[in-house]
């Protein structure tokens, strides 16, 4: 089966569906967004240099718009929701056999072991959040 990774959520603003427009070829970039047919919220638009297929732009870009939803400062506990595979999050964990919490960019792999930089960790992830947009300067 073919995996579909650009699949929209409704719109969290009035639970509409969104799609994606057509993208746009603007001098050495393409621009890609999305919409809400209903209400027409349309705050992410993706910009892309170089050759991205459609395809890759959308996931990306179904990525920004569905992790909407969640607020951003959240911690989410693992039994709830796990992130993504491979994609760094910041992690609250337990070292074994003690009750020593601590606080690092960890990433979960295919098959939900966690692991860090520098290699496995030893305890167990309790929660995680999403890390911060990058600082872009001006
Ligand atoms: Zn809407």
């Amino acid at each position: 089966m073919k995996e579909r990774k650009n699949i929209l959520l409704p719109c969290p603003f009035c639970g509409g569906t969104a799609y994606f427009k057509n993208p746009v070829r603007k001098g050495l970039h393409k621009e890609l967004s999305v919409e809400c047919k209903r209400c027409g919220a349309a705050p992410y638009t993706l910009e892309v240099y170089g050759n991205k297929s459609n395809e890759e732009m959308k996931t990306d870009l179904a990525a920004v718009w569905n992790r909407r939803g969640e607020k951003e400062n959240d911690w989410i506990p693992v039994s709830k929701k796990t992130p993504e595979y491979d994609k760094p999050v910041l992690a609250q964990w337990r070292i074994f056999y003690s009750d020593i919490d601590q606080m690092d960019i960890l990433y979960m792999n295919g098959f939900g072991e966690w692991y860090s930089e520098s290699g496995d960790i030893y305890g167990k992830v309790i929660a995680w959040k999403l890390l911060p947009e990058p600082y872009k300067e001006e």
